[in-house]
């Protein structure tokens, strides 16, 4: 039985290792020279360097996430930082290095195991600290498939509890837009709910952060061993023009090279975006493939730059920034590269590349006390995440299609999850699960 996966980002990959284990040839096409998509990496000409396409960060509670890396072998290359440290540092009033508040776990039961972290959190006042644990205790126990909360903003239900806009700012913003990359503004009630409980509250070492140490793609590179292995072939630079379905039923796919390639289940692992471009024109319009397009997508900014010498302390590892045009700074390479991640990039929504360059340079500048970088490079990701904004959900789609024998996979399909690796992991096992259930 030969499976056609479309698309090597985390999700085709994962259902690619998952039939393979599973004992089926798969041939996976991915478009363009790299493997792992979004959470990929590239040469980049200006630093000669691989470098991400985006700093990529998980958490402990992304169970599925760390089982890939398990079985891909590469699970040390991605460390988790314990115990969860988390600086929070407001660019105007601390100064680097050793102010600013930390985020951290407690030995008390969950729930409570973050709470010490939020009487000390220094960016809120005492009353609005008090509040702000309060708050956390009352999600946490709080019914989030509760219809309304998918109508309602993340904001709104917070103010309703009595939240702050200064905490709003300094607190729950700060969550939100790093890992839904959004303001509470634009999240649905339900996706708060669901950060907080799962990322943050639901065990002691559930935010536990995990940072790459090698490039993305390094990551996922044995998958195309794992594939050959098993009968079947990693083709990078193939893209797929369109699949072929006939009475109904996928029969495999057409290569933009003419090429027809057979297959007996083909999974679409592609954005959403893409999706209705690869069917034929009369599946195209099905609600189930044309209404994916109504689910709105978000930019990342990311910026790269590399100095001389050192310009962190050794044991700077990563930090969060208030009130500045910097949001998450990682040190790389011994704090000789920096890779700052700029979610919901509000400020530079009409900027050009050099005006980025220039406004992070300055602010890297004045908080680390460094000269100017030897090199920078700029990167916005225009469809970075799909949008979490309440009413959004129902534009997801579960991994069977109404077309037999054809699957959907992506980090927008119906998870349960945001558009995370996570998200795109799980969505590549749903969509392996239901071609062995249909094949077998
Ligand atoms: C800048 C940035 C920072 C991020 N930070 C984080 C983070 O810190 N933590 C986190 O968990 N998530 C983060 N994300 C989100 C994460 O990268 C995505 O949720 C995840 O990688 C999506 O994986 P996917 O497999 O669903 O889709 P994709 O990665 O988009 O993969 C789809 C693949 O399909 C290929 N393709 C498309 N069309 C065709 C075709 N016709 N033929 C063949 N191949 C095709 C594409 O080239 C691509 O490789 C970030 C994203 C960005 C952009």
């Amino acid at each position: 039985m030969t499976v056609v996966i479309v698309g090597a980002g985390l999700a085709g990959i994962t259902a690619a290792v998952r039939l393979t284990d599973a004992g089926l040839k798969v041939l996976l096409f991915e478009r363009s020279r790299h493997l792992g998509g979004r959470a990929g990496s590239a040469p980049d000409p200006t630093s000669g360097r691989e470098l991400d396409f985006g700093q990529h960060v998980y958490l402990y509670c992304c169970e599925r996430y760390r089982l890939l890396l398990r079985r891909l072998g590469t699970e040390s290359l991605a460390p988790l930082h314990r115990p969860m440290r988390i600086r929070v540092i407001d660019a105007h009033r601390d100064a680097l290095p050793g102010k600013g508040a930390t985020l951290y776990s407690t030995s008390l039961p969950t729930g409570l195991h973050l709470v010490p972290a939020f009487l000390r959190y220094s960016h809120l006042s005492v009353r609005e600290r008090m509040e702000t644990a309060r708050i956390l205790l009352r999600l946490l126990h709080r019914d989030r498939t509760a219809g309304e909360l998918e109508t309602l903003t993340f904001g709104d239900w917070l103010r309703g509890q009595g939240a702050s806009e200064t905490s709003l700012r300094s607190f729950w913003n700060v969550v939100t837009v790093a890992a839904l990359n959004a303001a509470v503004d634009d999240v649905s009630a339900a996706w708060g709910f669901m950060l907080f409980q799962t990322g943050l509250l639901a065990n002691r070492r559930a935010a536990e952060v995990g940072v790459p140490q090698v490039p993305l793609s390094r990551l996922v590179a044995p998958a195309e061993k794992i594939i050959a292995d098993g009968g079947g072939k990693l083709l990078l630079q193939s893209p797929v023009a369109q699949v072929e379905v006939e009475r109904g039923r996928a029969k495999g796919v057409r290569l933009a090279d003419g090429t027809r390639v057979p297959a007996d289940a083909v999974v679409v692992a592609t954005a959403h975006r893409q999706l209705p471009g690869l069917l034929p024109h009369e599946h195209a319009g099905h609600p189930f493939f044309s209404e994916v397009l109504q689910l709105p997508v978000r930019p990342i900014i990311d910026v790269h730059m590399g100095f001389a010498a050192p310009v962190t302390s050794p044991e700077f590892s990563f930090a969060v920034f208030l009130n500045s045009p910097v949001q998450w700074v990682f040190a790389h390479e011994g704090g000789r590269r920096l890779a700052v991640s700029i979610s919901n990039p509000v400020d530079f929504r009409r900027a050009k590349r050099d005006e980025i360059a220039g406004a992070v340079t300055a602010e890297v500048q004045r908080l680390f006390r460094c000269g100017r970088p030897e090199w920078i490079a700029v990167r916005r990701h225009a469809s970075a995440t799909f949008d979490v904004g309440p009413g959004k959900a129902r534009f997801r789609r579960p991994q069977k299609t109404p077309i037999a024998r054809l699957y959907v996979a992506g980090d927008w399909t119906d998870t349960g999850w945001p558009a995370t690796m996570e998200g795109a992991v799980r969505s590549g096992e749903l969509a392996a699960d239901a071609v062995l259930q249909d094949l077998r």
